[in-house]
């Protein structure tokens, strides 16, 4: 076998006023790897006393130091913090694999995009700009924008690195100092990355720190500090809710990313042969755990059973496994409650709908190792299911078919969210008709996942408030102060 399956786990610390601390009980998280079940690291079950002391370090940080009015440190520092990724990208795309489960190819693309990103963020810092305006004689204004202050950042398992630097970046660019919370599950590559951060001269002492521990106390408790000005979160819809609820205890600010169910909706026209893959990689990737997974198909009936033939095809010759191995095209869920959560939505599918392909969990050899659930496909089933409803996070395709565009829309917005979609067709009139009429914040047309730094993503309706990347991701971290002039 080509990969190392065992390494002496190691101990992770918080980094908290720009020094590596322990968590004040003794207690320790330990992190498995969701393909193996070996031991891959322990990081610190922090406390709410060791999260407050946090937030008061970084509140003195950031009025003390001149950080939100040194655009040019801010580019040096996210830019040197960028230079140590990309010297370090096979080693973390190795640990990132080990501890989250998805392929070696996702993880060297994940750790890229953190380097595009932040790139894109260092030059961003240096074009926080305001405007001036002439109100009346004699009087004009300048609309500045400003730090907002401490923020909290929570962020989830699934894509650990780049969600979390999809948010830092620009947080930190536009000249905030940040305690970032990574989710339980994956606090290893989080703290590695922190390690980098910790290398780089650039950063002020203090302005940016990770702690560990579980979401319920130390995520709530930075929900209801009153000297965190702004929540980013990114997780599930309802954790969501808890935190906008939270959030009123000094009115925060607020930037949710939350859940999807997003349709790839194909019409008879489309090039199939382009479409095929592509919707299959759009629910296949990271085992579908993957917030904008192209999880509901919608297929117009003419084609349907060729599309489901094809697709059956490519789901059965995807190579699942240890994502430490080259050839392997999909790894395991994160764990067993995430199984077992996977294979009751299949049950339902089994039981109300008709199932293509996959169901179960795979078994025997090297898969009882792990948590490793069949690529599936499932078809026929109502527009109330819930497999076609609630996001599953997992390999689970739902299919539907459509007799015309108008019902394709319906179908299409016939949903609690409004993360993203896919729209298939050769003809230019229905493409702009369907991405003008579809509630999501991303519309890919003939192409499916493709995200940049500087274009916009976010949620209409359940899938959230605000948006990330690009130049209103920027803005998401400023405030707005109109300063007002009187000339005598
Ligand atoms: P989750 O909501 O369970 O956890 C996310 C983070 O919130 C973790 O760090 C967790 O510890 C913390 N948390 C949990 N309870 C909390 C509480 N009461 N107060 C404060 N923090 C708390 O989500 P997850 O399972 O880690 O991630 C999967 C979800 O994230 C899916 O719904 C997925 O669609 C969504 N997601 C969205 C995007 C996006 O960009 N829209 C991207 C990735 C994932």
């Amino acid at each position: 076998m080509a990969y190392v399956t065992e390494q002496k786990p190691a101990d992770y610390c918080n980094y908290v006023g720009g020094e590596w601390t322990k968590s004040s009980s003794g207690e320790t998280l330990p992190s498995y790897n969701p393909a193996t079940g070996e031991w891959v690291g322990t990081a610190q079950n922090s406390s709410v006393s060791d999260v407050e002391q946090a937030i008061d370090r970084a509140y003195d940080v950031f009025q003390k130091s001149d950080w939100g009015y040194n655009p040019k440190r801010r580019y040096e520092a996210l830019l040197g913090f960028a230079q140590k990724i990309e010297e370090n990208l096979e080693r973390l795309a190795t640990v990132l694999t080990r501890e989250q489960g998805k392929t070696i190819k996702e993880s060297r693309q994940e750790l890229a995009g953190c380097v595009d990103t932040l790139k894109y963020f260092a030059g961003a810092a240096r074009t926080v700009f305001g405007r001036s305006v002439q109100l009346e004689p004699g009087n004009f204004g300048v609309i500045a924008k400003e730090p907002i202050g401490v923020v909290g950042i929570i962020s989830p398992w699934n894509w650990p690195a780049l969600l979390m630097i999809r948010e830092l970046a620009p947080a930190l660019a536009a000249g905030n100092a940040v305690i970032v919370k990574p989710a339980s599950l994956t606090p290893v590559i989080s703290v590695e990355l922190f390690k980098l951060i910790a290398e780089v001269p650039q950063f002020t002492k203090g302005i940016v720190s990770i702690i560990t521990g579980p979401g319920r106390s130390i995520g709530a408790a930075m929900g209801v500090s009153k000297k965190i000005d702004m929540i980013s979160f990114t997780g599930d819809t309802s954790t969501g809710k808890t935190i906008m609820e939270l959030a009123t205890s000094n009115i925060k600010k607020l930037a949710l990313e939350l859940g999807g169910k997003s349709p790839n909706v194909l019409f008879a026209d489309a090039n199939l042969d382009k479409a095929i893959p592509l919707i299959g990689r759009s629910i296949f990737i990271s085992a579908g755990q993957i917030c904008m997974a192209g999880s509901r198909l919608l297929v117009h009936e003419a084609v349907k059973d060729e599309v489901l033939a094809r697709l059956k095809q490519y789901a059965e010759n995807l190579c699942v496994g240890n994502g430490l191995l080259e050839s392997t095209d999909m790894g395991p869920v994160i764990n067993q409650d995430q199984l077992e959560l996977v294979t009751e939505y299949c049950e339902i599918g089994k039981r109300e709908g008709k199932m293509i392909t996959g169901g179960h969990r795979l078994s025997g050899g090297e898969f009882d190792r792990g948590t490793f659930f069949a690529p599936t496909i499932i078809d026929e089933l109502s527009p109330s299911c819930r497999v076609v409803r609630e996001e599953i996070f997992g390999p689970v395709l739902a299919v539907q078919s459509f007799a015309n565009e108008e019902e394709a829309l319906a179908m299409a917005n016939d949903t609690d969210f409004g993360l993203s979609a896919g729209v298939w067709t050769n003809d230019l009139n229905r493409a702009m008709r369907m991405s003008k009429g579809i509630k999501a914040g991303t519309v890919w047309i003939n192409t499916y996942n493709k995200n940049f730094p500087e274009a916009e993503f976010g949620g209409y309706k359940q899938s959230g408030l605000g948006r990330t990347r690009g130049v209103d991701g920027l803005m998401e971290y400023c405030e707005t102060k109109h300063i007002h002039f009187e000339v005598e």
